[in-house]
């Protein structure tokens, strides 16, 4: 690679040069070919090169790019909302869709809409945010605000808005040991009520939170029965619900959206990743019926805007995208490598001395690594074990999504796996023994 000028996040990492995909692989320019076993970060659902996609855009390219939505609506936008409308968890109503560029645009939109609501409701006091943490809802200042990253608040602590967070549900470390799952999820969601009633249940705007939690903590799923508490306390005080389904939506979980399998729906819900596959970079809102009827009878107008809001190629990508996992009922495959992926990883690290926890739904699962079982002691950040980790699996030809424990050392580092829908049982059984060996790269040393 000649000299790079683009402004990278590691200033000195020397990344290869990737020049293409095939199927589940991206390949670099010295011909270096790795399977992609996170997406990136849970994006790349259909893999790399998927051919439906490649022509729908070059279709939408040849006809149209762009038209301002101050002036027109386009086909492929009011295609891509019906089919999100159709698809849309039970107890959302008819909805709309509003799309953005990016699942921190999306968070930022869903907070200004909960705004919205509130006002031309007759509430203009309701106002304050209450979120979880760990969580990551973007790095915007409004999405970041919101996110329960400790390190990645820290440098922009002053600038941002104030958000309110209680402990996301995390039995590895939340959990007691006599207490049954049932009385945990009670415990964790009667926290929102707590707070609720600290900060006056009048001027509570909103709850947000990933249905499973993805990047902060590594893909840990609510206890049974959190979710259906949770819509009760919001319910009772007249709060909204925005589910974060950026990462968790659009089939991750093996519905489209992960709160389905809680038997709730949310008010607000945002999605992004999955919903473009990273073949346009695309995200929405949905606007439960409730939402939209108080605007329609209000101002009639959204109080939001971005330039490149329904952008005509984008929605086409990502229709197309969506078109490809219903036709090709995907989401059986995630059902059926999730639970292969899931057996993998229990066979190769339920005894291993330094894996503490194995968690995740779908095809969307973590390993949590820590110094001692019985302490359940995280590595010291410093050590940037599941970096190291991650970067062993790139050498062995295969990419994870590592990270860093980040909530003052509560907790562990973890790898995150997020393979692609499409994905063979050749392919998650080369993941899993690839990580294996990666992990002994690493531990075993
Ligand atoms: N919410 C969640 C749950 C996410 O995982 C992410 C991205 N990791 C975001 C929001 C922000 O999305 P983006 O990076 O596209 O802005």
């Amino acid at each position: 690679m000649t000299q790079s000028s683009v402004f990278h996040r590691d200033l000195e990492s020397g990344l290869p040069v990737v020049v293409s995909g095939d199927g589940n692989y991206l390949i670099d320019d010295r011909g270096r070919r790795y399977l992609d076993a996170c997406g990136g970060a849970a994006v790349s659902c259909l893999g790399h090169d998927n051919i439906s996609v490649r022509e729908a855009i070059k279709r939408q390219v040849d006809q149209l790019a762009f038209a301002h939505t101050g002036s027109f609506t386009n086909q492929p936008a009011e295609d891509l909302a019906a089919h999100l409308v159709a698809h849309a968890p039970e107890g959302t109503g008819a909805g709309l869709v509003m799309y953005l560029g990016s699942g921190s645009e999306a968070m930022e939109a869903a907070l200004k809409l909960a705004r919205q609501y509130c006002i031309e409701n007759g509430e203009p006091d309701r106002r304050h945010i209450i979120a979880r943490k760990p969580s990551y809802h973007g790095n915007t200042l409004g999405a970041l605000a919101t996110g329960g990253h400790a390190g990645r608040r820290a440098p922009f602590a002053p600038l941002l808005i104030e958000v309110n967070h209680i402990d996301a549900p995390y039995p590895y470390r939340l959990q007691h040991a006599d207490e049954s799952e049932a009385d945990f999820a009670q415990r964790m969601a009667n926290l929102l009520e707590a707070e609720i009633q600290a900060l006056g249940p009048e001027t509570v705007m909103a709850f947000v939170a990933e249905p499973v939690v993805g990047a902060s903590l590594g893909t840990q799923p609510a206890p049974a029965g959190y979710w259906m508490r949770i819509r009760e306390i919001c319910d009772t005080h007249g709060v909204l619900l925005i589910a974060d389904e950026v990462m968790s939506g659009m089939g991750r979980t093996g519905t489209t959206y992960a709160l389905e399998q809680e038997g709730i729906a949310a008010d607000i819900t945002t999605m992004a990743k999955g919903l473009g596959a990273g073949y346009q970079p695309i995200a929405a809102v949905l606007a439960a019926q409730k939402v939209v009827d108080v605007i329609k009878a209000g101002s009639g107008k959204l109080w939001n805007g971005h330039t490149y809001m329904s952008h005509a190629i984008a929605t086409a990508g990502a229709l197309a995208v969506q078109r490809v996992i219903e036709r090709e009922n995907l989401l059986n495959n995630v059902i059926q490598r999730g639970a292969q992926l899931e057996e993998g990883l229990r066979d190769a690290f339920a005894q291993h001395p330094q894996v503490g926890d194995i968690r995740g739904r779908g095809l969307f699962w973590t390993i949590e690594l820590v110094v001692d079982r019985a302490t359940k002691a995280p590595f010291d950040p410093a050590e940037g074990i599941a970096m190291k980790i991650g970067a062993a699996a790139k050498v062995r030809g295969v990419m994870t999504y590592p990270a860093q424990g980040c909530i003052d050392g509560i907790n562990g580092d973890h790898v995150l796996l997020a393979p692609a829908y499409t994905s063979s049982v050749d392919e998650i059984d080369l993941i899993v023994q690839t990580l294996t060996l990666a992990v002994a790269d690493v531990l075993d040393c």
